[in-house]
């Protein structure tokens, strides 16, 4: 029960609401606001090459610096802006800053920010056919155009029976696979042997698959990671996955799913996807392959010969917002057989029947995904590629592969270091070698003393503030993984890159002598 005092303290905020209630969407007032952040992040864009590229703040920073409680009254988006510059860009590491070589990049572009807005706007929620046929349409001439542009085979578009869907993230885009496939699969044998499916994957697999295979309720003890080595290139061999196989169904074990990946996000592995796919049909197991970073690069000829067998897989996803311009999210995953996704994942309650559904000449992508909302994302591919143009979203790819490329070269003149694993794509993995941290320690500090002195090289570097680059370690080796693609690099970043990178490593070589 509210006191008196709080009865009047609301009664007030009413009325101070009335005054404003006008303002949740007026137009004149989102065109004036609209132009105040497309300002401020066309000045961020100018200068996100300035700020330190990893966030320098301590943890907890934020709660030192902002109020315990929402405020009452409102405020102008001036105050907030100027805000968002003094309080949240410190805690910002910037993914669009041209020295931003972590991780995978995730690209911000012009049209893909722009897609946003339109759909945020719309804000449509078309979880059927009926609640926006726009967005599923788009969704389902989009996916399929991408799908040409990738040369999917028909078997996976629309116009040859298969389809895709627009997801948040590969994970997700697994989820939703293994449970196809453990429905699938539970339909022949009989729901009392769910404990007995198993899944597969390498030890380059993204940890999203165990995850996935976690939520689509597998034992943990049938999740199958398969070690991969030096030899194979890091990829999944398929007489290891073969007798892995072999061993289960020895067991009584029943071989359900296999995550194959065209780049896995250590060192840009590719799985042997036709050998693999063999392997999985022999014993009717359901491939999901995951080209969360690299897929995309199969929109150009010369990369598309990594997706050989692909026919015989079941499932293919790519994050497009990785590589694509998409800004997140933008998962974009196909299906050979839509049916088998939407046995498993349809609901039809009452309140979303319609004609167009009872027509079944219409998807319903809310039977294709975990949510039933989902959101536009369509409008933001579509405006990507009449923006740039396949040619020029090609030359994008290839401009960050030459300059990746670019890197190698000068890692390779300089003989304190080494390139790791072949380069496949735009992701390069070094280390500074054994040999030049022996020769300045002048004794050998064996695999851990060398890990540790990259590790230490690495940090010191990050700490700097003027690159970002992350790290694996794969066979036991820690390597630095410098990885370009950020939308504002230019062939001058990753030269000022190595240059910070060698002095890095110089001072330290010298400081450990
Ligand atoms: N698969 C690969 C190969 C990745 O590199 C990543 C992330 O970098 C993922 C999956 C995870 O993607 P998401 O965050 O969309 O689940």
């Amino acid at each position: 029960m509210g006191t008196v005092k709080n009865i009047q303290s609301e009664l007030d905020d009413e009325r101070i609401f009335n005054t404003t209630s006008s303002l949740l969407l007026d137009p004149e007032e989102f065109r004036r606001q609209g132009h105040m952040v497309v300002d401020f992040l066309a000045d961020y864009f100018h200068n996100v090459g300035k700020y330190p590229v990893r966030s320098q703040v301590e943890p907890g920073y934020l709660r030192k610096t902002l109020p315990e409680a929402a405020p009452n009254t409102p405020e102008p988006l001036e105050n907030i802006l100027r805000d968002v510059y003094k309080d949240i860009l410190p805690g910002i590491t910037h993914w669009q800053s041209p020295n931003f070589f972590a991780y995978f990049p995730c690209i911000s572009s012009t049209p893909g920010i722009l897609g946003e807005i339109l759909s945020s706007g719309l804000n449509v929620v078309g979880f059927n056919w009926i609640a926006s046929p726009a967005a599923t349409e788009l969704e389902s001439i989009v996916m399929d155009w991408f799908g040409k542009l990738l040369r999917l085979p028909t078997s996976f578009l629309f116009s040859g029976g298969g389809g895709g869907v627009l997801q948040g993230t590969t994970c997700e885009a697994m989820v939703c696979t293994i449970v196809a496939a453990r429905e699938k699969m539970l339909g022949k044998i009989g729901r009392d042997n769910f404990g007995k499916l198993v899944v597969y994957s390498s030890d380059q697999t993204h940890f999203s698959l165990k995850k996935a295979a976690q939520i689509a309720g597998i034992n943990p003890h049938n999740i199958r990671v398969i070690e991969t080595t030096k030899a194979d290139l890091f990829a999944l061999s398929p007489e290891a996955l073969q007798s892995s196989i072999l061993c289960d169904i020895e067991q009584g074990l029943i071989p359900l799913y296999l995550c194959a990946t065209l780049g896995t996000t250590a060192t840009t592995a590719v799985d042997p996807i036709r050998r693999l796919c063999e392997i999985a049909g022999e014993n009717d197991i359901w491939v999901h392959i995951d080209g969360a970073y690299a897929g995309s690069a199969c929109i150009c000829s010369e990369y598309q010969h990594y997706l050989d067998g692909v026919e015989n897989a079941d499932s293919f996803s790519l994050n497009s917002h990785k590589w694509l311009f998409s800004t997140l999210d933008c998962c974009c995953l196909w299906v050979k057989h839509p049916t088998d996704l939407t046995k498993a994942l349809s609901t039809n309650p009452e309140c979303l029947r319609n004609n167009a559904t009872e027509s079944k000449q219409v998807v319903d992508y809310k039977d294709w995904q975990i949510a039933l909302s989902r959101r536009f994302r369509a409008l933001k591919l579509w405006i990507i590629f009449r923006s740039y143009g396949v040619a020029n979203l090609r030359n994008f790819i290839r401009g960050a592969v030459n300059m990746a490329k670019g890197f190698e070269g000068l890692v390779a003149k300089d003989e304190r270091f080494e390139i790791m694993v072949p380069r496949n794509f735009s992701l390069v993995c070094f280390r500074v070698s054994p040999t030049a941290i022996e020769k300045h320690l002048k004794a050998s500090h064996g695999d851990e003393g060398v890990n540790e002195f990259n590790a230490k090289v690495l940090e010191a570097i990050n700490s700097s503030g003027e690159v970002f680059m992350t790290h694996a370690v794969v066979g036991g080796v820690y390597m630095m993984r410098f990885a370009v693609g950020a939308p504002l690099t230019e062939f001058r970043h990753v030269e000022m890159a190595w240059k910070v990178i060698q002095d890095h490593a110089t001072s330290m070589l010298n400081d450990a002598a």
